[in-house]
């Protein structure tokens, strides 16, 4: 079977968050369930610079203001289809903004013309190629699902994923000509949202299938709270949508055998954790202290994560004799706040503002404790690193880090099977509360142990997802050859 992957990012060539993983993770989990899945991007020029660039497939003439081709490309052992369209993509830095940290203009036109063309190779417009189904991501690719219904012919079954709906790709409606989608999609029941065009909209209202990236996410989006605007479709569509948690590539994220850290380790051989957690601390200006309960954030900086949440419990955290090590980006006022906190805790609250991809590995295997206090988490990677690191997540109790950590409540650790700390409403109380929990865990040696024992044994490997991704598309496959 052949599924084409359509996405604005794709790791390692372009990754601003856990999409990338996501979409450069499922091609080779895939594999093992007779699945060949091509990903489709856009030719930023660091994938034009990185990706082994192969032939042109197709030339499109004009594709929303000039020309494009279709590209074959590899990266590693994954085949990858590359929309070229410079006056598009051929830009620097973020694959959303420009160098004054703004959207670009032009975002209806770069995301609608990488929907428009992969509707084109679901139609088989590259020889070779015509998959059996599309897999579109999040509001970039929404319109793919648009372009399939609105336009004549047969086509394969889409299933529309939502990694965060939080990010919508709404634009205003006077854009619809220039889609090139009839007037008629501009409907409550196409793509219309709020009076404008919803890019999201259009593929959870046209995709044969909508899935989320955890069980509990997928629940919590019925709702007003967690739906955002959109648990109305959500409900009218509930038959169709299910929550399939996410994976890590345990080849890349394997403590065993990490070049990123000071000293490797595993479930059996802990001790390398010390050079590690050591390393952190130099890295971060904490003082090297192995007694101290290090607590670890990777993050980006936006009020999702809940890091304004972090800040105010500091002087909790810092009560219990803890240290503090942040990596992130984003937010200017959640950075500099960041910066502030560690100028005026010196040697106890560190952080490096940017994006390290190295580092956040060290995190992982040097940090006790891996703080996410999301407001709202889909599914959330860090913490699947953190349980594969033997770091004890503690988390909001929310989306997928509600599904993915078993909370160390006094059954659970009777049982010998918490995995870290959950707490619920994520607010500063509850934060706080959860952070003298874990300090009050990190006094007892053999059950934190324990934990990290249980941790490393978690199953976050893609095995169990790509068999539900699988079992999807194949019962997609068979419900539209009956159709
Ligand atoms: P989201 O997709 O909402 O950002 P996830 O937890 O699903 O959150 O994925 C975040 C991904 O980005 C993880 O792979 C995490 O390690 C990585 N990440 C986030 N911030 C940074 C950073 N500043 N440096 C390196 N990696 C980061």
């Amino acid at each position: 079977m052949k599924v084409l992957s359509v996405a604005s990012e794709f790791y390692p060539l372009v990754k601003t968050g856990g999409l990338a993983d996501v979409v450069g993770a499922l091609p080779g989990a895939l594999k093992g369930q007779d699945i060949e899945m091509r990903p489709f991007l856009p030719g930023y020029r660091a994938v034009m610079a990185a990706a082994e660039g192969g032939p042109a497939l197709l030339k499109l003439a004009d594709l929303f203001g000039g020309p494009a081709w279709i590209r074959s490309g590899k990266s590693g052992e994954i085949s990858l289809l590359i929309l070229d369209a410079p006056h598009l993509y051929d830009r620097p830095g973020n694959p959303y903004l420009g160098p004054d940290g703004l959207d670009w203009p032009d975002n209806a036109q770069r995301f609608a013309a990488l929907a428009a063309a992969a509707a084109m190779v679901a139609r088989g417009a590259v020889a070779g190629l015509r998959p059996d189904i599309i897999h579109a991501h999040d509001w970039q690719a929404g319109l793919v699902a648009a372009y399939l219904h609105y336009q004549d012919g047969a086509r394969p079954g889409v299933v529309m994923t939502v990694h965060n709906i939080a990010y919508q790709g709404q634009f205003s409606a006077e854009l619809l000509a220039m889609l090139g989608l009839p007037p008629e999609s501009l409907s409550i029941d196409g793509i219309a949202h709020h009076g404008q065009i919803g890019y999201l909209k259009a593929g959870l209202q046209l995709a044969d299938r909508v899935t989320t990236v955890s069980p509990g996410y997928a629940a919590e989006l019925l709702s007003a709270e967690f739906g955002m605007g959109f648990e109305g479709l959500f409900r009218a569509r509930a038959g169709i949508m299910s929550g399939i948690l996410n994976g890590i590539d345990e080849e890349i994220w394997n403590p065993a055998t990490d070049p990123q850290l000071a000293a490797s380790f595993d479930a059996k051989h802990l001790r390398g954790r010390a050079r590690n957690k050591a390393a952190v601390q130099e890295r971060m200006g904490l003082k090297q202290d192995q007694s101290a309960l290090l607590f670890g954030i990777v993050s980006r900086l936006v009020w999702q994560k809940g890091i304004d949440l972090m800040l105010a419990s500091v002087p909790s955290l810092l009560a219990c004799g803890a240290q503090l090590a942040v990596l992130g980006t984003g937010e200017p006022a959640i950075e500099a706040a960041l910066r502030d906190a560690a100028a005026r805790h010196s040697g106890r609250i560190g952080c490096v503002i940017g994006f390290d991809e190295g580092l956040s590995h060290l995190m992982q295997a040097g940090v006790d404790a891996l703080l996410v206090p999301s407001r709202f988490e889909p599914c959330g990677l860090t913490q699947l690193y953190a349980l594969r690191y033997g770091a004890i997540p503690v988390v909001a109790r929310v989306g997928g880090l509600a599904d993915t950590v078993i909370d160390a409540n006094p059954m659970a650790l009777a049982a010998g099977v918490a995995t870290g700390v959950q707490f619920s409403n994520p607010d500063e109380a509850m934060l706080q509360a959860a952070i003298r929990r874990t300090a009050g865990l990190w006094q007892h040696k053999p059950a934190w142990r324990q934990m990290q024992r249980n941790a490393m044994a978690s199953d976050v490997s893609w095995h169990e997802p790509a068999r539900q991704y699988a079992a999807l598309y194949r019962s997609l496959q068979l419900a539209r050859a009956l159709i």
